[in-house]
C-alpha cells in the first residue's frame, strides 16, 4: 500500500467497473449507438464518469445544471436522470447532428422536458445567460468542449453557479500529455494553462480526480 493513487491496470479497471457501475439500459444503448459512429465516439465520457456526475447531482442537491459540450447527449442524460422533478439541464453544443442523437435518447428515457438544448457557440449562450440575470442560478456545471476556450467557459460558469455550486471539467489530464513537456500541441498547452489557472484560483476549492481522462471538481467558495 502507498499513499499514492494506484495505477489502474486492466484487471483493476475491470474490477472497478464490475463493482461500482450500474449503467441504466438507456445510457448503455446510447453508448452503443455513439460507438457505431467510429473514432469520434472517443468524445463520449465513460460510464463510471457518467455515474459520478449523476452522484454529484445528488450530492449538490442540484436542480439547475448547465453543460458546455453535449455531443450525443450522454452526460446530459446521466445528469437529467438524477435530477428531482422540475430539475433542468441547459445543454450547450455547436452540433445539430450529434445532439439530434441525444434528443432521441432523452425522449426514450422520458426526461426530454428536463433538458434544454442550446445550439450555438457556448460563449454566446453563457454571456446571454449572464446578461439575462442568471448569475448564481446554477448548482452544477460541466465543461467538455473545445480546450482553448476552457478558461473562458470556466470564468463565465464561475459567475453562473451559486456559491457552493460545483464546476466539473473533463479531459484535464489529456491522456497524460499535460505532464509531457515535449508535447506542445495547442490543446495540450491550453489544458496546462487551464490547470495552472485553477491551481492559483482561491475563489474555489479544488480536486483533480484521475477518473476517465482526468476530471476536475471545483467548488465555488
Ligand atoms: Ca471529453
Amino acid at each position: 500500500m502507498s499513499p499514492r493513487t494506484i495505477t489502474l491496470t486492466d484487471p483493476v479497471y475491470d474490477y472497478l467497473i464490475a463493482h461500482s457501475v450500474r449503467e441504466p439500459a438507456v445510457l448503455a444503448e446510447l453508448r452503443r449507438e455513439t460507438q457505431s459512429l467510429g473514432g469520434v465516439s472517443r468524445m463520449q465520457i465513460g460510464p463510471e464518469q457518467g455515474q459520478f456526475m449523476a452522484l454529484m447531482v445528488e450530492l449538490t442537491g442540484a436542480r439547475r445544471v448547465i453543460e458546455v459540450g453535449t455531443f450525443t447527449g450522454y452526460s446530459a442524460l446521466a445528469m437529467a436522470l438524477a435530477l428531482p422533478p422540475g430539475g433542468r439541464v441547459i445543454a450547450c453544443d455547436v452540433s445539430r447532428e450529434w445532439t439530434a442523437i441525444g434528443r432521441r435518447f432523452w425522449q426514450a428515457a422520458g426526461v426530454a422536458e428536463r433538458i434544454e438544448l442550446r445550439v450555438g457557440p457556448a460563449l454566446e449562450t453563457l454571456d446571454g445567460l449572464i446578461e439575462a440575470g442568471a448569475g448564481d442560478g446554477f448548482d452544477l456545471a460541466f465543461i467538455d468542449a473545445d480546450k482553448p476556450n476552457y478558461i473562458n467557459y470556466y470564468e463565465r460558469l464561475l459567475l453562473l453557479v451559486r456559491p457552493g455550486g460545483v464546476i466539473l471539467v473533463d479531459n484535464v489530464l489529456w491522456s497524460g500529455a499535460v505532464a509531457d513537456p515535449s508535447n506542445q500541441e495547442p490543446d495540450t498547452v491550453a489544458l496546462r494553462a487551464f490547470n495552472d489557472h485553477l491551481m492559483a484560483d482561491d475563489r474555489i476549492s479544488l480536486s483533480l480526480l484521475p477518473l476517465g481522462d482526468g476530471l476536475t471538481v471545483a467548488r465555488r467558495r
